[in-house]
Parts: C-alpha cells; sequence; structure tokens
C-alpha cells in the first residue's frame, strides 16, 4: 500500500516542486480512495481551476502515481495505483471497483506481437471487465 507521502516523494525525486495545489490534489485523492473523476477532484477544491486540477492529475499519472482506467462504455475514472510498477486491471463493472496485476508473461507476448508486426510500441494497457469477488454472488 502506498502513502499520501510516497506520492511527494514521487514528485520531488522527478524535479517538481510541492506546489500547494499539487498537495491538495494529492490530499483529496488519499482521502477518497475509490476511483475518481475530475470533477469529484473539482468540487472538492472549489478554489482550484478545473485546467490545473486536470494538468495535476495528468501529472500524477506521468509519474506513476495515479492511473487512468477506461470504464466500460468509455467512461475515464482515475485512481491510485497500488505500485509504481507497469501493471494491468481487472475493472469490477458492477461496483466500479478496479484492482491490479502484474504478469510479465503478458507483457512478453505483447512485446513479441509488436516485434512480429514490426510495430514500434509505445506502451499498452490492459483493462479486464467482468463481476469482481466484491460483488459475485455465491
Ligand atoms: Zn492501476
Ligand atoms: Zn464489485
Ligand atoms: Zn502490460
Amino acid at each position: 500500500m502506498r502513502y499520501p507521502d510516497d506520492s511527494l516523494i514521487a514528485l520531488k525525486e522527478n524535479g517538481y516542486r510541492l506546489t500547494a495545489t499539487r498537495e491538495a490534489v494529492n490530499k483529496v485523492l488519499y482521502d477518497h480512495k475509490g476511483p475518481f473523476t475530475i470533477e469529484m477532484v473539482s468540487d472538492a477544491l472549489p478554489g482550484i481551476g478545473r485546467a490545473t486540477i486536470f494538468r495535476t492529475v495528468r501529472l500524477f499519472q506521468d509519474l506513476g502515481i495515479i492511473c487512468r482506467v477506461n470504464m466500460e462504455g468509455g467512461a475515464v475514472r482515475y485512481q491510485l495505483a497500488s505500485t509504481g510498477e507497469h501493471h494491468h486491471h481487472f475493472i469490477c463493472t458492477v461496483c466500479g471497483v478496479v484492482t491490479e496485476f502484474i504478469d510479465a508473461h503478458i507483457d512478453q507476448a505483447v512485446n513479441r506481437q509488436a516485434q512480429g508486426a514490426d510495430f514500434e510500441l509505445n506502451s499498452h494497457t490492459i483493462d479486464l471487465y467482468g463481476v469482481g469477488s466484491c460483488c459475485s454472488k455465491k
């Protein structure tokens, strides 16, 4: 599990200053815990412009502090990453809970496909949709 300070450390390590905005956004994310939208952060911080919040969320995403999750149907949510490493997502379509998993074999297969197709791969995301143990009725 990561803690609020981890985000602030990640910012510093990458040469970013700890502005009041970045700290405020970070606090909202950790207080909220679950998946969030830009609107939710914006509502929680009425004193900060939406464009600034969007840029801050984008920065956190680039630094691997949070991840962008494409919900079924195209909506975009963000959530705190539990690891700074590359990973994939299980997305519960009933409650929206996102859990992460790491699988080096999948990544090797993805890279193999790209190489075989002479495709210069920059990145990939894998989001799996279904009913999680959070919502499956046994
Ligand atoms: Zn993630
Ligand atoms: Zn669920
Ligand atoms: Zn991957």
